[in-house]
């Protein structure tokens, strides 16, 4: 299946580039390159119905004859139309060939923005859709216009027509009632119906969950012989009881489990679940204590530098009292800081050594790693999870994350892992409180931020990413920030963080919002990531709307840490989904709350999956169909020798396994 992309009819060396550019650079990369979204255009509005600013699909007749004029550059061709509810005015700019299709009686398929000019409505430039149906929406590639990439899809899919033989056993697509792979593309991009699309998603989604699972199983077989971890009982006590605060009942059993796994025979490869703030980092440096009293050495690896940083001087202040040696391995050492690192940790002299990327992609050697704990798993993307890329002799394996994920959906995309859940927070814990903040009430909110601010506190505002495709009416970072600081809260210490910037940029914002010299900071999502600023007791989250209700959550859980009361402000108009995670601070709850609202893929953030996006994004929801995947998995294993687990296993092979096996230092 290798016909090249440039054979394609409309693709030539510009729109070649434009597509390899997103990643795409084959026929068969095309075809996979599915819909993010459907417009169903086979409802539409009553021109009656339609309000401004609703994007809509209008089925209208022409009313009477168009007419054209200029003004100043533009051509702007206006004509009135009708659907016997109403009759509204419709106008495009500089697209002068129009005039020619609009005669009147006509009859058509409009989608596209209403506006209000003057007293009435209108239809600005809309789009003239040929057929009614389900419309793919696809993820916007920059230098190919939405209506092109349909059609090169459509062009590809005719190309792959009969070439592109369906590899999944027969007996499988039969046992699942999973239907054949062509029709599956061909319904994933231009469904005949409803029905014809959920099937086709059905079956991409399976075949790619499926080949998932068994790559994952074959990575890393259960059962591996592994560092096997001597200590007393009491050990784990006297780690407890060295502690300032009373572990919670939660903790308690989750460190248990970890010692039970560590002690056994096969490496431990397990992922604590816990909500933010739930106390995960204490179980972490439990278990880092534990490795040491069995004689191993442990690395920590957050997905930061700042948070890195932290990590170590928490584990510092609470561990080298006990005895351990720790010792801090980032990006931004000095070469000479970084050849002491090394040394220190291949001689041993570091009992633990905490850090970000920089310990498995530099090729660390270490004495005896007894112990690896990835913190804020989802942050590192599947590639680098499963044995973490950490050489050594099979170290025990935690991997930690505040995502909560239900157990049908982990057992696929965890399914090489054993899970432990921390449900319960430390007591005390004042709840956030979370409200709804429509514009109107901008200006009150302001003045209360000072007065915090006038408090000692300090506050996160969070912006959502800005797709620049999406016409969407969102506050991107930069705006607010430049608002902020010029006219809205001039008076205070403004900073702003966001993804594009240089990681070493970042980390300096961060860490000086950390050590108190900002006032607010202003970011994209990036502060999800579990930086503990116990001092920061207000976010606001600006388009509160745009973000999934588990993401919310996880956001607000960066406030509330400290004894003060909390706050978090969802600048929104007021919705169902909303209101309830003002309701409640019950992570699960939320999580599962956003799966029926908005359908599964609100509930990773876009790196959560890795590779998998597709399956996790449009099934995950599916409880039925992740257990058929999860038992089709087990039963294929069961039969080596089948020619259909050879299929799969192959299949497997190509699909992801060479993609975990290339992991940096592995
Ligand atoms: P997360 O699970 O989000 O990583 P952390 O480990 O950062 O949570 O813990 C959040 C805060 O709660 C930290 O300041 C930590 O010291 C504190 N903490 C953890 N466990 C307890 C406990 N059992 N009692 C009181 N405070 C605790
Ligand atoms: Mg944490």
């Amino acid at each position: 299946m290798d016909i090249s992309l440039d054979s394609i009819k409309g693709i030539g060396p510009a729109r070649l580039r434009a597509f390899q550019a997103a990643g795409i650079s084959s026929v068969r990369d095309l075809v996979m390159f599915l819909p993010k979204d459907y417009r169903d255009l086979s409802s539409f509005t009553p021109l009656s119905e339609v309000h401004p600013g609703d994007v809509v699909t209008v089925h209208v007749r022409v009313a009477g004859e168009p007419s054209q004029r200029r003004a100043r550059k533009l051509v702007i061709t206006k004509v009135y139309v009708t659907d016997d509810t109403e009759t509204m005015a419709v106008v495009w700019y500089n697209q002068p060939w129009l005039k020619e299709q609009l005669s009147p009686g006509r009859e058509l398929l409009l989608c596209g923005k209403c506006e209000v000019r003057g007293a009435s409505l209108q239809l600005t430039s809309p789009v003239i859709e040929r057929e009614a149906g389900l419309l793919p929406v696809y993820r916007n590639i920059p230098g190919i216009p939405a209506k092109s990439l349909r059609q090169s899809v459509e062009a590809a899919l005719k190309a792959c027509e009969g070439q592109w033989p369906d590899e999944l056993p027969e007996a499988v697509r039969r046992r699942h009632g999973l239907c054949e792979r062509n029709f599956a593309m061909r319904n994933a991009h231009f469904p005949d119906s409803r029905e014809a699309l959920e099937a086709a998603r059905r079956r991409i989604a399976f075949e790619e969950l499926l080949l998932y699972q068994v790559a994952l199983s074959l990575h890393r077989g259960r059962n591996e012989p592994g560092a096997q971890v001597a200590f007393a009982d009491d050990e784990i006590d006297a780690f407890w009881r060295s502690l300032p605060f009373a572990p919670t009942g939660a903790q308690r059993k989750v460190l248990a489990e970890i010692a039970g796994d560590m002690r056994g025979p096969y490496a431990m490869a397990r992922m604590v679940q816990g909500d933010v703030g739930s106390g995960k980092t204490a179980v972490a440096f439990g278990a880092m204590f534990l490795a040491w009293k069995g004689g191993y050495q442990s690395a920590l690896m957050a997905p930061t530098e700042v948070l890195a940083r932290q990590h170590y001087e928490g584990a510092k202040a609470l561990l080298e009292p006990l005895g351990m040696k720790l010792g801090l391995l980032t990006g931004s050492l000095t070469p000479k800081q970084h050849k002491l690192a090394h040394e220190a940790i291949a001689a041993g002299e570091w009992d633990a050594v905490i850090g970000t990327h920089a310990l498995i992609t530099e090729g660390v050697e270490y004495r005896n790693l007894g112990l690896a704990v990835t913190d804020e798993q989802h942050r590192f993307g599947v590639r680098q999870r499963s044995n973490l890329g950490f050489k050594g002799d099979a170290p025990n394996v935690l991997v930690m994350s505040a995502t909560p994920i239900p157990r049908t959906l982990s057992l696929i995309l965890y399914g090489d892992l054993d899970i432990s859940v921390i449900d319960e927070l430390p007591p005390g814990r004042k709840p956030v409180r979370t409200r709804i903040v429509p514009e109107e009430k901008r200006k009150d909110m302001y003045g209360f931020l000072r007065s915090e601010v006038r408090k000692g506190r300090q506050i996160y505002v969070v912006c959502p990413l800005v797709e620049e495709s999406e016409a969407v009416d969102a506050r991107p970072a930069e705006q607010v920030y430049e608002d902020l600081r010029t006219r809205d809260l001039p008076d205070l210490r403004v900073e702003l963080v966001h993804g594009r910037m240089k990681p070493a940029d970042k980390d300096a914002v961060l860490a000086k919002f950390h050590a108190g010299e900002a006032d607010v900071l202003v970011s994209t999502t990036v502060i999800e990531v579990g930086v503990n600023v116990p001092n920061a007791s207000v976010m606001v989250i600006e388009n509160a709307e745009r973000f999934g209700l588990a993401q919310l959550h996880q956001l607000r859980g960066r406030v509330g840490r400290g004894s003060d009361e909390a706050w978090c402000f969802l600048m929104a108009e007021p919705n169902e989904r909303l209101r309830f995670l003002c309701s409640t601070t019950d992570g699960f709850k939320i999580a599962q709350k956003d799966m029926e609202l908005r359908g599964p893929g609100d509930l990773f953030g876009t790196r959560q999956s890795g590779t998998i996006t597709y399956g996790v994004g449009t099934m995950a929801g599916d409880t039925q169909l992740l257990k058929e995947v999860h038992d089709e998995a087990r039963a294929l294993l069961k039969t080596p020798a089948s020619p259909d687990t050879e299929t799969i296993l192959r299949l497997a092979e190509s699909a992801y396994l060479q993609k975990f096996r290339s992991t940096p230092a592995n």
